[in-house]
């Protein structure tokens, strides 16, 4: 089987989505492509995550085209393929309709430094792309032009995505930022704002994260 290994991940975390709470019923997407090809397998449009096998992952070329499978690929598929070209060291993608990041991205609103684990984002503040139709080119190109090399961007009233360097990495970005979402909704319904990190310890954290010296934009 085509891109086997990228298939299985796909099958996998697919999975994972679901039983970490990060999305319902068929909504969200993740891809994983393969460094050595430039092939990216994806989920399949419309499948319920306990249903997809590896067999069921659609392998795509860069611009899209079916390269393998018999499903078809994600709705999203022109978000995906839109970061990979803008982001050629980063080789997994995950998106999700995860409760507290969504609702972050219903109020139109960034996730601030209100925690160290904003971090793992690669920046201080993970911005949130204007809305635009799910599934449509102008999706994607706003939230490539949102993120900025930033590895997350929400997306507004619909959701979150999350990059990494591999499918673990974007998983775990995906989790950690529900969880900082989650919290920065709580310290908003306790009525005020969280207290903001500064740039020097959020720099400290990312360099604890490993990310120091990557040529990332601060914001
Ligand atoms: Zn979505």
């Amino acid at each position: 089987m085509l891109l086997e290994r990228e298939r299985c991940l796909v099958a996998q975390f697919g999975r994972e989505l679901v039983r970490a709470g990060l999305t319902a019923g068929t909504g969200g997407n993740l891809s994983v492509r393969d460094p050595a090809t430039g092939y990216i397998a994806v989920s399949p449009s419309g499948m319920g995550y306990d249903a997809v096998t590896a067999a069921d992952a659609v392998v795509v070329a860069p611009d899209g085209s079916v390269v393998d499978g018999t499903r078809r690929p994600t709705s999203e598929l022109a978000m995906h393929l839109g970061f990979y070209a803008a982001r050629p060291d980063r080789h997994a993608a995950v998106h999700t309709h995860s409760p507290a990041a969504t609702a972050l991205a219903c109020l139109r609103r960034p996730l601030p430094a209100m925690s160290y684990l904003v971090a793992l984002s690669g920046r201080d503040t993970v911005p949130c792309a204007p809305y635009a139709d799910f599934g449509s080119q102008a999706l994607a190109d706003a939230a490539v032009r949102t993120a900025d090399g930033c590895d997350a961007v929400l997306l507004a009233s619909h959701g979150l995505l999350c990059l990494g360097a591999d499918m673990d990495a974007a998983f775990q970005l995906a989790v950690q930022l529900e969880f900082c979402a989650d919290v920065y909704l709580r310290c908003l319904a306790a009525g005020a704002e969280p207290a903001p990190l500064t740039k020097e310890q959020m720099r400290r954290a990312r360099e604890r994260f490993g990310r120091y010296g990557q040529p990332k934009k601060e914001t």
